[in-house]
């Protein structure tokens, strides 16, 4: 590295040490990370990170971490044979005051320390400190001498693992031809990232529709205006008959037309272009209570679960349009049973500000955060009012943002940005202001569940599909990974924070081929050689995919058109495990007993079927990287810092 790098490292550190230790308490691990590299204080680890003792190594010289030990599941997962809907022993009422107050949800001991405004410590992130710490990290994305050193050691990263490949490829496989039992189709490989909406394929959903038709046709299944409509007086009024449906007609799936147009994309979640479809076949609150929709999921959780090594994290929508939609959800969820061993639900909510407020549905963008989360707040306070709710949080695991990321802000997020409570305007919040008061509630909310025994749940955004590369870095404050990470292509700081915070982020190469960005040209192969934690996932099965095996299809396709070797299909597979909200005993179970452990020893090769070479490979890797940077901050501050 030339000098004038290693100046730079010393500039950035002295530029943002302040505000990182200030705030270093509240941020994400990834945050933490690149707290933990620029500056050298005493601090405490607040969470086991993967990558903590490879990090406490490099720093012990300079910083005292204190490692906590991986600890067992707050919430461990019903054991087969016990009921997962189970209302019994329910956490009594604490009795606590709730207020939103710039755009954050607020907990108060009691109704005095309400009137007293003397909230309850739950820390969170505020807003000047975020904004400048997000301009700090642009400022050094967009630094000249940083970008090049960056550059340089990813260029390095793709011709060593080059080298790694042309020296070891035949020892990998001699090393898995040696493992009994395991292979590519029985290592767990997780669905990181796929709708609820579109987890069935075309044909799925086809045949069910059809189904339906032919069994239930003088069912009532619409309420539109204050007519009752059943099943066949629906598809009368659409003039068409189930029986001629084909895939063709019912226009479901994504192909060239939806490329860059992700508003084309969105209409693909009405069958046959028919918005009444969609309403009753994948919506959960309408006149049959989501039935056809819980069916069709179940029929897709079987699947997986006969498959018994595949497992997803389908996403279910909280619009906060208003404050119930938490209730009608968590009935929907046990009143159809919709639990599957194979599946873990997030909750994604949708950046449609500027939609409601149009229709006048909310006021401000503080009613939305407070539609979202008050009613968790809520559950979490007093459970036995909320048992419904309560008892589907088990099995939430965290939030998703989505929407079209190419959309484009006039509004310039800082610090002098308005409140959520001000935020009036008929125009949509730009993205970091979504991630930044999404992330800051969640924050307040794990804090409180944590102090009362229950789960918690990650930030696992849409980042980076398209659009400013300001969103890249609004998630490496904020998110636990993210979804897509495309644009990490286009910065080379950005791409080396992620891969030396090993920052996890879930691609779908297929949904990216027919909206934003052509197979061939996917970073994805690029990514894993790299070192990044990458794993493969499936988006939208229903406007992808075409065989019964989304996930498997996924693989394939990537294996094929790039050459991928059965470890590296493995090494993604391992990752997905990793990056899921899957809980600790499953972990373990899955990809062994030390997976929190760095390097080959956290590796239990009879479970994932990746190398030990490899493991070893990417844990040297990483150490070499890190060794630099700390030789570099050495060099400039070892001295001093020893005095
Ligand atoms: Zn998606």
């Amino acid at each position: 590295t030339s000098n004038e790098s290693r100046e730079r490292l010393g500039q950035l550190e002295l530029s943002t040490s302040r505000h990182f230790i200030q705030m270093s308490a509240v941020y994400s691990t990834h945050f933490q990370f690149l707290f933990c590299i620029l500056t050298l204080h005493q601090r405490e680890a607040l969470h086991d990170f993967a990558h903590f003792k490879t990090i406490l190594l490099y720093l012990s010289p300079w910083v005292h971490l204190t490692l906590l030990s991986s600890s067992a599941d707050i919430w461990p997962y019903p054991h087969e044979g016990e009921d997962p809907y189970s209302m019994e022993g329910i956490p009594e009422d604490l009795n606590y005051e709730l207020q939103i107050k710039d755009g954050i949800i607020h907990v108060y001991e009691n109704a005095e320390a309400l009137k007293q405004e003397q909230a309850y410590r739950l820390p969170y992130p505020d807003l000047e400190t975020f904004a400048i710490d997000l301009s700090h990290v642009l400022a050094m994305i967009a630094d000249g001498p940083t970008k090049s050193y960056c550059h340089r050691r990813l260029n390095f990263l793709g011709s060593k693992f080059y080298l790694h490949e042309m020296l070891n490829e035949m020892a990998e496989l001699k090393e898995l031809k040696c493992v009994p039992h395991r292979d590519f189709y029985n290592v767990r490989k997780v669905d990181t990232h796929i709708h609820a909406a579109a987890c069935m394929n075309q044909k799925h959903l086809l045949r069910f529709i059809q189904t339906t038709y032919q069994t239930e046709a003088d069912r009532v299944v619409l309420e539109k205006g204050n007519k009752k409509l059943t099943l066949k007086e629906v598809f009368d009024n659409l003039h068409m008959d189930p029986y001629d449906l084909t895939v063709d007609s019912l226009d479901v799936h994504a192909g060239r037309q939806t490329f860059h147009r992700f508003d084309k994309f969105n209409s693909k979640y009405n069958p046959v272009g028919a918005s009444e479809l969609r309403e009753i076949y994948l919506k959960t609150d309408n006149y049959i209570k989501g039935e056809y929709f819980a069916c069709l999921i179940k029929e897709v959780a079987a699947e997986l679960e006969e498959s018994k090594y595949q497992l997803a994290e389908p996403r279910l929508s909280i619009y906060g349009r208003s404050a119930s939609e938490w209730e009608s959800l968590a009935t929907w969820f046990i009143q159809h049973k919709v639990h599957s061993p194979n599946m873990r639900w997030m909750i994604q909510v949708p950046r449609i500000y500027d939609i409601f407020k149009s229709k006048k549905l909310i006021p401000s963008f503080a009613k939305i955060l407070e539609n979202v989360f008050r009613p968790l707040f809520e559950a979490t306070i007093n459970p036995q009012k909320h048992k419904a709710v309560h008892v589907f949080l088990k099995y939430v695991t965290g939030f998703d943002s989505v929407d079209d990321e190419s959309k484009h802000s006039d509004h310039m997020f800082s610090y002098k940005s308005p409140k959520p409570e001000e935020w009036t305007t008929d125009d949509n919040p730009p993205y970091t202001y979504y991630l930044f008061y999404m992330y800051a509630n969640i924050m307040v909310l794990n804090n409180l569940r944590k102090q009362r025994g229950l789960n918690t749940f990650l930030f696992r955004p849409h980042c980076g599909e398209a659009g400013s590369i300001t969103h890249l870095v609004s998630a490496f404050l904020t998110a636990d990974n993210i979804s897509h990470g495309l644009n990490l292509k286009k910065s080379p700081v950005l791409q080396y924070l992620y891969y030396l915070a090993q920052v996890p982020i879930a691609m779908s190469p297929l949904s990216n081929n027919s909206l934003f960005l052509e197979y061939s040209k996917n970073p994805l192969r690029e990514f894993l050689h790299k070192g990044l934690c990458v794993s493969l996932s499936t988006d939208d099965p229903m406007q992808f995919h075409y065989t019964k095996e989304a996930l498997m299809e996924e693989y394939a396709i990537a294996a094929q058109l790039w050459k991928l070797s059965t470890c590296d299909l493995c090494e993604i597979a391992r990752n997905s495990v990793l990056q899921s909200g899957l809980s600790h005993e499953e972990k373990k179970h899955f990809i062994g007993a030390n997976y929190l452990q760095d390097g080959p020893k956290g590796n239990d090769i009879r479970r994932t079927n990746v190398a030990q070479i490899r493991m070893a490979y990417r844990y040297e890797t990483l150490c070499n990287e890190l060794s630099f940077l700390m030789d570099a901050v050495k060099t400039e501050f070892g001295q001093s810092s020893a005095q």
